[in-house]
């Protein structure tokens, strides 16, 4: 009776902002395994590493042991213009799925890239510009990053060079123009301006492209490019140090009401923004200072944690990137073309590779029917129209609270909503008209990718 009630929105004001990123590996027992350079099968080193990243993210990159890292103040400013993101209670959500459970999810579609990316785009954006360089190169699928990342270029006056998966040049054209207008130039990958490009297409002439070979592009061109360097939006442990933000911000408005989540779900491309949201509570987790049930989501079509290896293998199609230690469907791996729903990453964070093979946290697949049928029944009740990708994490917490229903247990579930669907309409489209299909590889299949698995000098 005299429980305040909790506001449909819990916002943090502007000084609330978190002021130091965390990074999540201080806290870890078992580190993350290093990334090994392909040719002789030891470790990167920073001086190898700094002909393809900026220099400072490099040291992010190997920073094992610093928790806090100050947010610089060129960065949070930038960050005053569309954060802090609202943590909302899905009031509307729980009252439709008749559930005891108590539904929040955190929103970062707030922005004109739609999504969670800008985050992190900011931030490699910010130090490319301190270091002095010309521009960055990237690639893209579904298209967010990409635009995220042209937004952060044109702030700090950077070139940017985006290869965008092909199949999604052709399906999202409008993610192109808005890339454009923020100044970047966008080239659908694979292409015949580059070595590897040329020599996919001659491989699999027609191929509609994966992130794995627009990455491989990407790289080519920043190496071969004096004053350029390669910037990545996903995967790799900078990105989820930046992406801490999320789960900071969303612990800061909880705490504001004394709400602790029992259950918290974020979807899984290449893990950044589940390992940004997590980073807090798995940091508690990880001290033995409180208990969270976390549980990645991932399509059926893509499934690396569900279904992978853990093992080293490739980031790139192309094989020229360093090896990583992760939950991997091999780098040959690309989605059956009828995947719409984003999260084609054949590989997964190391980190939370890791955490998932140490069993701190669980992971499920979600078939893309179910995941449209999540949204819909999202968008209906509480407004917002989710990427595909965020809707894996919606399909997640809908599962959680029905059993809930069944159960009459009360859990707090917390959700990360990942960004807006405006440009995924065709995938929308599909899922309207009843045409769209699942498509869940076989054994088989994956034991291609399985078998192109790098062999490591010195690994198992
Ligand atoms: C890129 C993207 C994802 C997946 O990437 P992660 O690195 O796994 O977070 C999820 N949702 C949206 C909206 C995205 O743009």
């Amino acid at each position: 009776m005299s429980e305040t009630k909790i506001p449909y929105k819990i916002y943090l004001t502007e000084n609330e902002i978190p002021t130091a990123w965390y990074n999540l590996r201080a806290d870890m027992k078992v580190k993350p395994a290093p990334l090994l350079n392909p040719g002789t099968g030891k470790p990167l080193t920073a001086e190898e590493m700094s002909g393809i990243f900026c220099e400072e993210l490099v040291r992010q990159e190997l920073d094992n042991d610093t928790a806090y890292y100050p947010i610089p103040e060129d960065i949070r400013n930038f960050y005053k213009m569309y954060r802090p993101s609202p943590l909302v209670r899905a009031y509307c959500l729980e009252e439709k799925l008749g559930t005891p459970a108590k539904i929040y999810y955190k929103f970062e579609g707030n922005n004109t890239s739609g999504s969670h990316k800008l985050n992190s785009a900011v931030a490699q954006a910010y130090y490319a510009k301190q270091q002095g360089l010309k521009g960055v190169t990237t690639e893209t699928g579904a298209g967010q990053w990409g635009t995220a990342l042209s937004m952060a270029c044109s702030y700090f006056e950077l070139d940017c060079k985006v290869f965008m998966v092909k199949v999604s040049y052709e399906q999202k054209p409008f993610r192109r123009e808005v890339m454009r207008t923020y100044g970047a130039s966008v080239t659908p990958s694979p292409s015949m301006e580059t070595e590897i490009g040329k020599k996919i297409l001659a491989e699999h002439p027609g191929t509609t492209g994966s992130l794995g070979c627009a990455i491989s592009e990407a790289v080519e061109v920043a190496v071969t490019n004096p004053g350029y360097r390669y910037v990545l939006g996903s995967v790799l442990n900078q990105v989820l140090l930046h992406q801490s933000v999320i789960g900071l911000e969303a612990k800061a408005a909880l705490d504001k009401y004394g709400i602790k989540p029992d259950v918290i779900i974020g979807c899984a491309g290449g893990g950044s923004n589940l390992g940004g949201l997590i980073a807090p509570f798995m940091g508690e987790k990880l001290r033995g200072e409180a208990d969270y049930q976390i549980i990645a989501v991932e399509p059926a079509s893509c499934p690396s944690f569900t279904r992978g290896k853990f093992a080293y293998d490739f980031c790139d199609t192309g094989m020229i990137c360093p090896l990583a230690k992760m939950y991997t469907l091999g780098s040959s791996f690309i989605p059956s073309p009828n995947h719409a729903g984003g999260l084609r990453f054949h590989g997964m964070s190391t980190i939370l590779s890791q955490l998932y093979h140490d069993g701190y946290m669980e992971a499920r697949a979600a078939e893309q029917t179910a995941v449209f049928e999540a949204a819909e029944t999202f968008a209906r009740v509480e407004g917002i129209l989710p990427a595909p990708e965020s809707s894996h994490a919606i399909r997640a917490a809908i599962d959680e609270a029905l059993k809930c229903k069944e159960t009459g247990e009360e859990k707090t579930i917390l959700f990360g909503l990942t960004g807006t669907g405006y440009f995924d309409l065709t995938a929308y489209q599909q899922f309207n008209d009843g045409v769209m299909t699942d498509y869940i590889p076989t054994d088989e299949d994956l034991a291609k990718g399985f078998a192109a698995l790098p062999q490591v000098p010195g690994v198992e």
